[in-house]
């Protein structure tokens, strides 16, 4: 099943490869009617914003399209900031990884020397930005006349940022035998008049949807940063008094990933993407219609076709790639004439294309703050004392009740039923992050010191797996990792850095056994 529609694009082997491995299922819209296209050799405007999947709408042809022979650079790319280049570099360098693809990214702010020996070291793909770019084609540090395609990425971003000149210079300067793609999320008359000028019969490729019917359901969204969007859902979840949940995730990695988060956790949260067979996945649907787990971590592809009744939220942990597909996923709650509640984690990146999203489907998401730890314990007392109350109006059994008549000759009876509470809650509790005192960490996270470092040659990757081969945690739920010569800080939520602390196995990094305790805070 998986990358079934890749695999009609006539990719290579080592592409197709390379996107599997990246978790992607299919292709994303804007990838379904460009990518065929740039294979032709044509040239596009492509109106899609971040998020919507336009670096491997670009990266993967270009990486096809390439002279593998060749060292020489063949595929340009500008970017309005020095993060895009990297961004774009990292994807790009995904993708060539088994076409052995050398990519560099160039940009201002990073020494000319690096990004000059990487030139010479034979770069097929250059991404930069337009100010650093022309300066090294000035030092005659770049050579541009083996270049095929050419790509302005959020061409309207370099235009309001004042870099439209320099991109005219730069395309100037490229044979004029190449392709060129033009992607940007708006097209205002300056980058059409661009286009006029520099395209050949561009195909214009957007992929705002004919009409939708936007189903009735309560549409929030929260503002997350990226690290904190678990410990952020798990509060969310706590609060809504969530049952019957679907969690939608980009890619089966992050599906994996955070369905794993959420059982360490505590919650009953099941998979379900391309990689399972239709064995495995009428398992997973048949717990989850029937209650035995109460969230499904779900990649679009995978939700596709499923009929789910009574879904009482529907959470977009990753955004949607175009609004066709937030209408698809929140459709899911609120069936049968119930009323639901869709979700939405944004960070802050993601906000022009929500409010895009926003503008598209005549929708409004009402934003919430992020409960606080305060704000849950409360919801759980209140919830507690309910339960309580049913349990008391149930009736209460005669030993129990002799056996407090007893206590009660010697202490109060409101003293007795508190204690009572503290045994009940302490047993299921989960440690709190005062445990671990001031740690100089995030809010919400917790700081370990790890006594291993640079000098004992450990990078990220080692701890991140040294961690989750110790004690079963998974890679995404980590915060910073701050590696110094001789120790490295790491930071985690609370219950996974006690999780961590209290693993039966030593914790091994490059086959070292590591000492870990929670750090002190700085200074
Ligand atoms: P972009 O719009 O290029 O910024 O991409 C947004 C995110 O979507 C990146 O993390 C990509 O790795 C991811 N992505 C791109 N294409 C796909 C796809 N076909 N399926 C799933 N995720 C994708």
């Amino acid at each position: 099943m998986t990358n079934e529609l890749f695999k009609e694009m006539d990719l290579s082997p080592s592409v197709l490869k390379a996107v599997a491995e990246m978790g992607f299922e299919e292709p994303s819209p804007i990838q379904a009617k460009t990518i065929p296209a740039i294979l032709r050799g044509e040239d596009l405007i492509g109106q899609a914003q971040t998020g919507t999947g336009k670096t491997a709408a670009f990266g993967i042809p270009m990486v096809e399209r390439l002279d593998h022979r060749s060292k020489r650079v063949q595929g340009l790319v500008l970017v309005p900031t020095r993060e895009l280049a990297i961004q774009v570099a990292e994807e790009i360098t995904k993708i060539g990884r088994h076409a052995g693809v050398k990519v560099v990214p160039i940009y201002g702010g990073q020494s000319y020397d690096r990004q000059i020996r990487a030139l010479e070291h034979g770069a097929q793909i250059a991404i930069g930005t337009p100010g650093r770019v022309m300066d090294h084609i000035r030092k005659a540090t770049l050579h541009l006349d083996n270049v095929k395609t050419m790509v302005l990425d959020e061409a309207d971003e370099m235009l309001d940022m004042g870099f439209i000149e320099d991109v005219e210079f730069i395309l100037q300067q490229v044979p004029e035998e190449r392709q060129t793609l033009l992607f940007s999320a708006t097209v205002p008359e300056p980058i059409a008049r661009l286009a006029r000028r520099y395209l050949k019969h561009p195909q214009h490729i957007s992929i705002s949807p004919e009409r939708l019917t936007v189903p009735l359901t309560d549409q929030v969204y929260y503002e997350v940063r990226e690290h904190e969007k678990l410990d952020a859902l798990s509060r969310i979840l706590d609060m809504e008094g969530a049952e019957r949940t679907i969690i939608f995730c980009r890619t089966k990695k992050r599906v994996d990933e955070l369905a794993e988060g959420l059982q360490a956790r505590g919650y009953t949260a099941e998979a379900i993407h391309g990689d399972l067979n239709q064995v495995q996945r009428n398992r997973v649907m048949k717990r989850f219609r029937e209650g035995g787990s109460e969230m499904l971590v779900a990649t679009d592809v995978a939700a596709r076709g499923l009929d789910i009744e009574n879904v009482t939220h529907v959470v977009n942990y990753d955004l949607p790639q175009d609004p066709e597909s937030y209408v698809h996923r929140i459709g899911r709650t609120g069936r049968a004439g119930r009323s639901g509640t869709a979700i939405t984690l944004v960070t802050s990146r993601e906000f022009r294309q929500v409010r895009q999203m926003e503008r598209v489907l005549r929708v409004h998401m009402q934003r919430r703050p992020i409960p606080s730890p305060q704000d849950v314990a409360e919801k759980q007392r209140e919830a507690l004392k309910a339960r309580l109350a049913e349990e008391v109006e149930r009736g209460v059994l005669p030993e129990y009740q002799e056996l407090v008549m007893s206590l009660a000759e010697s202490y109060d009876s409101v003293d007795i039923a508190a204690a009572v509470i503290r045994l009940m809650v302490d047993k299921g509790r989960e440690p709190q992050a005062e445990e671990f005192g001031e740690t100089g960490a995030e809010p919400g996270m917790v700081r370990l010191f790890l006594n291993m470092g640079r000098a004992d040659r450990i990078g990220p990757a080692d701890v991140v797996r040294g961690l989750a081969e110790g004690s079963g945690i998974s890679g995404s739920v980590l915060g910073l990792i701050d590696i110094y010569d001789r120790f490295t800080f790491v930071e985690m939520p609370h219950d996974v850095a006690s999780k961590v602390l209290r693993s039966v196995t030593d914790i091994h990094i490059r086959g070292k056994s590591v000492n870990m305790e929670p750090a002190r805070p700085r200074v």
